[in-house]
């Protein structure tokens, strides 16, 4: 029989890393490979399976609606995108939001960059390490130049500058700014937690030169964090927030919400998605998002995240532990982290290793403190075992 790095080599293009596993199942926060082996998902289809796999009310809301009817495209209304857009302007806390969706983070970065062309500026401040997709947009709101130099010219006039530094944001920013994009948590550059009161003196910055504050939330979002989007617990109100990732409880779904002005910006025909608000996907997030709230399963994320931090940093070789609720950063010691991914999936946990010190764990938002427990004792024994 071939392997499944031969089945996988012999039909994709080699924009990823070759996988180990071919998954054929899941249930709660474990998957199932066609080796036959189990494994705890620490890595939820990289912070989308909030639910976990197989959900029952994922299942009942997807079967429902796709019984019902699939997909009506942007010409007409659906009852789901309606009450999924309600919802999350209700989540804002502000009623003047609204929400434009789309399917996936790098679309909704993309909408906001068009977005803020509206403003009639131009230049756009972002932040070193920042991740926002891979779309020629998104990717140059990205602060990552590994990935967009292969692909220049990117789009001009973005100005990077070094995350969680209030004072570079305080050089960049003029009246010539149309946005200032950041992350709550750098996820992809490795867990990258801000100082304190940064968010807070990025919205009186902005304010100052009515420049959009651009909240990407894409992975911190949806309750990950301890709070709806990443952002409360500095009790700001951005001007636009993108989400994806968690939003559609494991399908594909983005939203750009733009509160107050910047919510009008956009007129007839000036943007558009032809799945986006496609009914089975938001009734998956609807299901999504009443189950988080009905199980409390943010704050539960925030107390899961404080047991593993402690745990975690009694660990000999663990230095230090980013993050908030469930979306954290363990910092090694050593530059293995690769290798600790690897010795990880062999004794069946899967995580992510974002740069070579850092592990990134980011389990679906159901995970019991057993499981973690479970994690704990496993992450122990590999890093004590090298
Ligand atoms: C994953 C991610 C994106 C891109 O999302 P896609 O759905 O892969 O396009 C954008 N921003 C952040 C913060 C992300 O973590």
């Amino acid at each position: 029989m071939k392997s499944v790095e031969a089945k996988w080599e012999a039909v994709f293009q080699k924009s990823y890393g070759t996988p180990k596993l071919n998954i054929i199942s899941g249930k709660g926060c474990y998957l199932l490979a066609d080796n036959k082996k189990r494994y705890l998902d620490f890595i939820g289809g990289i912070a989308t399976s909030v639910l976990g796999h197989a959900h029952p009310a994922i299942i009942k809301a997807v079967r429902n609606q796709i019984a019902t009817v699939a997909h009506v495209s942007n010409l007409y209304a659906n009852p789901e995108s309606i009450k999924l857009a309600s919802k999350l302007i209700e989540m804002t806390g502000d009623e003047d939001a609204r929400v434009f969706f789309c399917n996936s983070g790098a679309e909704a970065n993309e909408a906001a960059l068009k977005l803020s062309r509206k403003t009639g500026r131009t230049k756009v401040v972002s932040t070193l390490g920042g991740f926002h997709g891979r779309t020629m947009g998104a990717l140059s709101l990205t602060g990552q130049s590994e990935k967009r130099d292969l692909f220049a010219p990117i789009i001009e006039k973005i100005n990077y500058v070094p995350y969680g530094d209030i004072t570079a944001m305080r050089r960049a920013v003029s009246k010539k700014t149309a946005m200032v994009i950041v992350e709550p948590i750098q996820g992809e550059n490795g867990v990258i937690t801000p100082p304190a009161g940064y968010l807070k003196a990025l919205r009186e910055l902005c304010d100052e030169y009515g420049t959009l504050l651009v909240i990407d939330a894409v992975q911190t979002g949806m309750g990950r964090t301890g709070f709806w989007f990443g952002y409360e617990h500095e009790e700001i109100t951005p001007d636009v927030i993108t989400l994806a990732k968690g939003l559609g409880g494991g399908l594909p779904l983005g939203a750009m919400i733009a509160i107050g002005p910047a919510a009008h910006l956009f007129k007839p025909g000036e943007h558009g998605s032809t799945f986006g608000g496609n009914p089975v996907s938001c009734a998956a997030g609807l299901a999504a998002i009443n189950e988080i709230e009905k199980k409390a399963l943010n704050e539960k994320a925030l107390e899961l995240g404080e047991f593993l931090k402690s745990e975690l940093l009694t660990i000999e070789g663990v230095i230090e532990v980013r993050g908030r609720g469930l979306l954290l950063g363990i910092v090694l010691q050593q530059d293995w982290a690769k290798e600790i991914a690897n010795y990880l999936l062999a004794k069946g946990v899967l995580v992510n290793a974002p740069n070579s010190n850092t592990i990134r764990i980011a389990p679906p938002l159901i995970v019991t403190k057993i499981e973690c427990a479970k994690f704990v004792k496993i992450f122990t024994e590999v890093i004590a075992n090298g």
